[in-house]
């Protein structure tokens, strides 16, 4: 395997190897290589996923220091809106309770207007970038992908859109009877900035067979992330923990996404998502955990810093899932962004989690700054764009309630019948 691209030198041991002369040496010897340009295998990435006591200090103390060798003191965030455009999917996911059948009193089908709104809403409070999501609605025709960012690029046409998962790409070529590439081109064309590295769960056969059957496999969702660096939209990469899956599964995911990225370069940002259980079918009927534990919160953020350092600089910490104030906790163990502010997210909702709403901009300012670093604002692709020294984010309107709570009745009939 390659060295990393950071190489060795400009970092202070004196520090970690006083901590890493007291633990056992097979753990300071793993800890030490990415600071010496080595990368850490697999097996010794899962072996660092069971470290305790003095050994987990001196992994978080390593994660934190390459965190700031990569990257610095800054803690990003993006100004962004999450758009759920419908939540009705058949394709049985036993982790997801987002999914609705079309007759379901709560199923949502957002229309192209209602979508435009939602986006010029978020652009006039601040946002660079909306993510737009969606169930595999089974009448949906696959050229709907590319009227959403049509309808939002000619309302908005400076709006970054990170928008469709590799499971939707997998679906629109289907639905089109075209090559991942050639859907991918054309949504480029139309407007698409790039893509959610969601729906990679685990990489791993036996895991996605009981999380999602296998639909979606390892080796497609990994060949349709390829696709999308090679034609020029980046990814972020995430990961989904805590519920049928043991270490040895997290150490493989992580370095597959590693291997993905030296050969394209293409993801942004590696995101360790915890399973949220509640409500979720798989842990309803006795089939998984309950979601990952503090610990393993723990280990995967700081794991995950140390196995790719030199690939991918930065470590998002998602307080969707976690809390903001946790989320806060694992700035301390080698993360340095803190997401989207979102404005409104529905899939944790739908699972059950308590967060999910909206973090303003002068939260995430405050949650950074408590924490002793420094807060910017960043765009898709971690551009800087404002840095908070010494001044306040602007303040913004809250969101019309509508926009949250009521059912779009009127997207939905329209939608059924853009639909069909
Ligand atoms: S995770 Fe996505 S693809 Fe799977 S059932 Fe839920 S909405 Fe559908």
């Amino acid at each position: 395997m390659k060295s990393n691209r950071h190489g060795k030198g400009d970092w202070d041991p004196t520090d970690l190897e006083r901590q890493w002369s007291t633990i056992d040496p097979v753990v300071a010897r793993i800890l030490e290589k990415p600071f010496l340009g080595a990368p850490i295998s697999e097996a010794e990435g899962e072996q660092l996923f069971h470290t305790r006591g003095a050994e987990c200090e001196a992994l978080v103390h390593a994660a934190d220091a390459l965190r700031k060798q990569a990257v610095g003191d800054d803690v990003s965030f993006v100004i962004t809106r999450n758009i759920n455009f419908t939540n009705i999917c058949y394709m049985g996911c036993r982790f997801c309770n987002f999914s609705k059948r079309m007759e379901d009193a709560d199923a949502e089908w957002l229309s192209l207007d209602t979508l435009a709104d939602r986006a010029e809403e978020a652009w006039l409070r601040g946002a660079t970038e909306v993510c737009i999501q969606g169930g595999l609605h089974p009448k949906m025709s696959g050229d709907h992908y590319r009227d959403i960012l049509i309808a939002i690029k000619a309302r908005v046409p400076d709006l970054h859109i990170h928008a469709f998962s590799p499971f939707e790409i997998w679906f629109g070529a289907r639905k089109n009877r075209c090559s991942v590439k050639d859907f991918l081109v054309d949504l480029k064309a139309h407007g698409l900035g790039s893509i959610p590295g969601t729906a990679a769960e685990i990489l791993d056969v036996e895991v996605r067979q009981q999380l999602t059957q296998d639909k979606l496999s390892a080796d497609e969702w990994m060949a349709i992330v390829r696709t999308a660096h090679e034609v020029g939209l980046r990814s972020s990469s995430t990961i989904m923990y805590g519920h049928v899956d043991h270490p040895r599964h997290w150490a493989r995911h992580i370095d597959m996404l590693r291997r993905i990225q030296m050969d394209t370069g293409g993801f942004t940002e590696f995101v360790p998502l915890g399973f949220i259980h509640y409500d979720s079918p798989i842990y309803l009927s006795g089939g998984a955990r309950p979601g990952p534990t503090y610990e393993e919160h723990v280990h995967m953020h700081a794991v995950g810093r140390l196995m790719l350092h030199g690939w991918i600089d930065h470590i998002q910490v998602s307080w969707v899932k976690m809390g903001p104030e946790r989320a806060q906790e694992m700035l301390g163990y080698g993360v340095d962004d803190l997401g989207g502010t979102l404005m409104n997210e529905s899939i944790s909702r739908a699972s059950g989690a308590p967060h999910g709403q909206e973090i303003t901009p002068a939260e995430m300012v405050r949650i950074i700054r408590a924490a002793g670093r420094t807060p910017v604002r960043r765009n898709t692709l971690y551009d800087i764009i404002e840095r908070y020294d010494d001044h306040e984010p602007a303040e913004y309107p809250p969101l019309v309630d509508r926009n949250e709570r009521q059912q779009d009745r009127l997207g939905l009939a329209m939608g059924r019948r853009e639909a069909g």
